[in-house]
């Protein structure tokens, strides 16, 4: 297998909300799924790209906030590839729960005001399930990397590990103000919601550990790993981020 290229589809401007397409010589793989109604955003990221929903060997759905699964169902329905998502996010995507949000500061309460993050989506059934610690090898879908838990934004929460020493960590951190690249984008933030912050600064420790150097995220960024231990160092030792 080849070079790898992240391609970002940008869901919102200013890098408010991204989805990602990861790019392999042997297949392709869409990283979330945007707010609902961005199939057709999406398909025309894709058809830049000389694509369609078609090329897609798998979808993965880093967690069940309503940016990043809004429009799997129909992406999912267009692509007939399959989604791979966490157990302990799914009763969120077969929308039996609702989302309780846990705000980390004045953005997080005004975006909530908004209803973006409350807005229900077309509900999906998940074709791999990943469960506990599980990972998933994303070589059969043309891709050298994995897929495995990263819990603390949501219970559920995935991130991919690519074997060029990136990786796509969902919500686990954002950066920049107004949910992304507005100003200050180099610089790591917690995203509007997450439930725990410390349980968050260990997975990224972890990844940090494992070799990652740069980040992707759906608000923001890509961050460089000097940034992110900064962050994760801070949360750890006890400090006001
Ligand atoms: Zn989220
Ligand atoms: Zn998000």
């Amino acid at each position: 297998m080849k070079d790898i290229d992240i391609i970002r589809i940008p869901i919102l401007p200013m890098g408010m909300v991204n989805a990602y397409l990861v790019a392999s010589t042997n297949g392709y793989i869409l990283v979330d799924a945007g707010i609902p109604n961005s199939e057709n955003k999406i398909g025309k990221a894709l058809k830049r790209h000389g694509l369609t929903f078609r090329d897609i060997k798998l979808i993965v759905i880093t967690h069940a906030h309503a940016d990043h699964a809004g429009s799997a169902y129909k992406i999912q329905k267009y692509s007939r590839a399959p989604i791979v998502a966490h157990e302990a996010d799914l009763p969120y995507y077969l929308r039996e729960k609702a989302m309780t949000y846990c705000t980390t500061g004045w953005f997080g309460r005004f975006f909530i005001k908004t209803g973006i993050p409350l807005v229900e989506y077309e509900k999906f059934i998940p074709d791999i399930l990943l469960k506990g610690t599980d990972s998933l090898d994303l070589a059969p879908f043309g891709v050298n990397g994995a897929v495995f838990s990263t819990p603390g934004h949501t219970q559920g929460s995935i991130s991919i590990m690519l074997s060029n020493k990136k990786a796509l960590v969902g919500d686990l951190v954002s950066s920049g103000i107004l949910l992304g690249g507005i100003i200050r984008n180099g610089t790591a933030m917690p995203p509007p919601f997450e439930d725990s912050s410390v349980e968050i600064a260990k997975e990224l420790s972890s990844l940090l550990v494992q070799g990652v150097e740069t980040f992707y995220m759906g608000h923001g960024g890509p961050l460089a790993a000097d940034e992110v231990r900064r962050y994760s160092n801070r949360i750890l030792h006890g400090q006001k981020n």
